[in-house]
């Protein structure tokens, strides 16, 4: 197949892990325009033959997307991990390409016609339930890409298309602009009372920034602002509305007026002048619903849903519904609570929405007396990692050894492991890639396939040996976090935050790498629904509020002595700190999501405003501000993935907090029950990935359909 010359380029080699040692930035542009024309030529083959079977149309498209996926994919996680401006460059260069590759596959009305005569035929009974699914959801697909529309109602289709593209765009653009062009610039002792030194650090760098490039030194708020660049402790200080200056600034600042200026700048973003967001929001969603109806939807919130394991949206409304009644009540008292707070505490007068934060803060760190930072001695990561291994073994029977320059990594911190069955035979293996390089490395934490379990691929040349197993080509993982590195010759020591993101990581992993399921379109988290594919991951979560297992990934860095009880016990109970306000505050932005992309008819008599205001009034216990334009940077559901799916958070939670549940109805501290219970959650949610609906796959782990009970429980809110 590959030519002599495309044997030289690292990133072109098949059926072994990528060369991560040898690829380079300059190996990305002809590798993925020979790949793309390799694909291309496939594409055109698969089409001519019009062999309606499995093997003549589903097989072909598995093996167009793994092809494509081990070099685009390998490019997309070196933008994540090693990026450079040469690799963008690169990149950029040739994503329209690849995007329009795509377009082509799934708009490819001899593929779509071909399926839909596979499932008239014959041939469709014996398929069994998992192809028939895969079949089922391709077909789904292609439809939502517009393959069934001609002529007219085509061209209109890709016009919305692109239109949408553009506005998303624009509206991410704005809110970014707009978070840039405000500044709080303060130069008084005063004015940054009660800020912690590492804002104070933040704050200051911001302003001698500022103060170094006069274009970015302008500053609207406060127009009388100083010239001369200082240090964190004399000034000057900027203050931004970017989530690490604004939020740390509104729970430590003592300056009520300050925090109200920086409040009322949050929440009205991108909603003036030329950056005002209002116009593009009615446009969207005027846009989403002729595109829904293009489709044959009433309304674009039922496009969306009929992609997720969310059956409808009277289903999601009435889950939304069943947890604002039980949080409502406790957000009330919340509420109640930190009036007397303040008031005991001095505020003269009642909480205004910019004392929220500032007084939470003020009641949490009397309540629990720890912080965050304390408890970093208790996380080394190699203990954390132990203790992560040994949980697995125990609940999954898996073994986790490190194989470390076995494979070639990106970075020398890059770690490899190989995952194997309680009986020694090879199940899986993963990278981790864990503590924080901002100059090449993304923010947040993610897990991402390198290779998916397949019995078609096994057929490739042999994958690194040992990934190859009884004809089957086994899983591999990326986890990438961005923890604290290692400092002063001690490992990397983690915060609880920290460490719930490995567990919440891993648990994605879990669901990649111990599939059972040989199809590679539904393996591992293939196929699965976005409303429930955080359920293994917040599932794995749960575990640190569970005392036994919290001390286990605990070892104090000097002492040796696991996490006190004492400790734990505030750890458990700030758990449901809250809780009640913060899970209102997700029910009033899925509320409004819903809303605006249901029954909202753009361009009729209510703006997109009025219908925010009028959810507040069932999903907030203090009002929103008359000017309140909140919506003009809820960037989830206008620019991201989210639009009538942000209650997707809320969904996905009840799912894995029930399904812990049942590891706690079993008994945390019967050994007997608990391995018994974690086999059943492997050889289910863990191993079906999306070859069964996800309703059915939680009924056989379950027994029954989910429940708000336990996640209600958790939060304190029964
Ligand atoms: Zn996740």
């Amino acid at each position: 197949m590959g030519s002599a010359r495309s044997a030289e380029n690292p990133l072109e080699r098949e059926g072994q892990l990528p060369a991560f040692d040898r690829i380079r930035p300059e190996h990305v542009v002809p590798a993925v325009r020979s790949r793309l024309r390799e694909l291309g030529h496939e594409l055109e083959r698969v089409e001519a033959a019009v062999d309606v079977s499995w093997s003549g149309l589903v097989e072909p498209l598995e093996g167009l997307g793994d092809r494509l996926h081990s070099v685009w994919g390998t490019v997309g996680h070196l933008m994540g991990v090693k990026n450079s401006d040469a690799l963008r460059a690169a990149h950029d260069e040739v994503q329209a390409e690849v995007v329009s590759f795509s377009l082509r596959v799934a708009q490819s009305r001899v593929i779509y016609d071909g399926l839909r005569a596979l499932r008239e035929g014959a041939e469709w009974k014996a398929l069994g339930s998992a192809k028939q699914r895969i079949i089922e959801n391709l077909l789904r697909d292609a439809r939502h890409a517009g393959v069934g529309l001609d002529g007219a109602e085509r061209d209109r289709f890709n016009e919305i298309q692109h239109e949408l593209a553009e506005l998303g765009t624009r509206f991410s653009n704005h809110v970014l602009d707009a978070t840039k062009a405000f500044a709080l610039d303060l130069s008084q002792a005063g004015d940054v009372e009660g800020l912690p030194a590492s804002l104070l650090e933040l704050a200051s760098q911001t302003a001698n920034e500022a103060l170094s490039n006069p274009l970015e030194g302008r500053s609207e708020a406060s127009p009388d602002r100083v010239s001369e660049p200082g240090d964190a402790r004399s000034g000057p200080w900027r203050i931004t509305l970017d989530t690490p200056s604004f939020v740390p600034f509104m729970q430590h600042s003592t300056r009520r007026d300050l925090r109200e200026k920086l409040y009322r700048a949050h929440v009205t973003r991108a909603s003036t002048g030329e950056l005002d967001n209002a116009p593009i929001i009615e446009r969207l969603l005027l846009l989403r619903r002729e595109l829904a109806q293009l489709l044959e939807y009433d309304e674009f919130a039922s496009l969306s849903l009929a992609s997720k394991m969310a059956p409808d949206v009277a289903a999601v409304e009435s889950l939304l519904e069943e947890l604002r009644t039980a949080s409502f009540e406790a957000a009330r008292r919340d509420l109640s609570e930190l009036q007397e707070f303040a008031q005991a505490e001095g505020l003269a007068g009642s909480l205004a929405l910019w004392d929220i934060a500032f007084w939470s803060e003020r009641l949490r760190e009397e309540r629990f007396a720890y912080s965050e930072e304390s408890l970093r001695p208790y996380f080394p990561l190699p203990v954390v990692l132990a203790g992560l291994f040994a949980l697995s073994r125990r609940l999954f029977g898996v073994e986790i050894t490190a194989a470390d320059g076995e494979v070639p990594v990106w970075h020398e911190d890059v770690r490899f492991f190989r995952v194997k069955d309680e009986d020694g035979r090879p199940r899986a293996a993963f990278f981790l890639d864990p503590y924080s390089r901002p100059a090449e490395k993304r923010g947040g934490a993610w897990m991402d396939e390198c290779v998916g379990r397949s019995t078609l691929l096994a057929a490739e040349p042999v994958l690194n040996s040992d990934l190859n197993s009884d004809g089957v080509r086994l899983p591999v993982a990326y986890l990438v976090c961005n923890q604290a590195p290692p400092v002063d010759g001690k490992p990397s020591l983690m915060t609880l935050a920290e460490v719930t993101t490995l567990f919440h990581e891993f648990g994605h992993g879990l669901q990649h790498m111990l599939t059972r399921v040989d199809l590679g379109l539904a393996s591992g988290i293939r196929n699965i629904e976005w409303d429930a594919v955080e359920l293994p991951s917040q599932f794995m979560e749960n575990w640190l509020y569970h005392r036994s297992t919290l001390q286990s990934v605990s070892s104090h860095v000097d002492t040796g002595e696991p996490l006190p009880d004492s400790t734990f016990d505030k750890v458990e109970a700030a758990r449901s700190y809250r809780a009640g306000s913060d899970m209102l505050r997700q029910l009033y932005f899925s509320f409004t999501d819903l809303e605006l992309h249901g029954r909202y008819q753009p361009g009729g008599g209510e703006d997109a405003f009025r219908v925010q205001r009028r959810i507040a009034e069932r999903t907030t216990v203090l009002p929103p501000l008359d000017d309140d334009r909140f919506l003009c940077s809820f960037s989830h559901i206008f620019a991201g993935g989210y639009a009538a799916g942000y209650y997707s958070y809320k969904w996905a939670e009840v799912l894995s907090a029930d399904a812990f549940a049942a590891f706690e109805e079993a008994g945390l501290d019967d050994e007997a029950a608990l391995v018994e219970t974690g086999r059943r959650f492997r050889d289910t949610v863990l191993a079906l990935g999306g070859s069964q609906a996800p309703m059915e796959v939680f009924r056989a782990f379950r027994g029954r359909e989910p429940s708000t009970e336990a996640l209600l429980r958790h939060s304190g809110l029964l």
